[in-house]
């Protein structure tokens, strides 16, 4: 899993192919995440105390990570996800373009 909350990502294959969104949830052990604004799936919702007509509920549903590729915020291009350490032993990820390597918010 090399997503975390806040990314840029593109979806690159399935049915929102070329959507992009911010990361708003992920779901770690089962490697999806909720991205913003895509994946809206309408649900029909009973009556609640909440909502005391029921009615329909758009809701974004999850993503599996294999479809998404992170923006880098630099280059503003998808990229693959690498690593490093830093200096001080925290482990970064880190942009994969040719002559990028920005690190991406960790
Ligand atoms: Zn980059």
């Amino acid at each position: 899993m090399n997503l975390v909350k806040n990314d840029l990502v593109k979806v690159i294959s399935g049915k929102y192919k070329t959507k992009t969104g911010k990361v708003l949830k992920v779901y770690p052990d089962k490697n999806r995440v909720i991205i913003e604004g895509v994946g809206m799936i309408k649900r029909h919702s009973k009556p609640s105390r909440k909502h005391p007509q029921g009615g329909i509920v758009e809701k974004e549903a999850p993503i599996h990570v294999s479809n998404l590729m992170v923006i880098c915020r630099k280059c503003n291009q998808p990229t693959r996800v690498g690593h490093k350490y830093l200096d001080d032993g925290t482990k970064v990820r880190i942009c994969k373009n040719a002559g990028c390597g920005e690190i991406l918010s960790t």
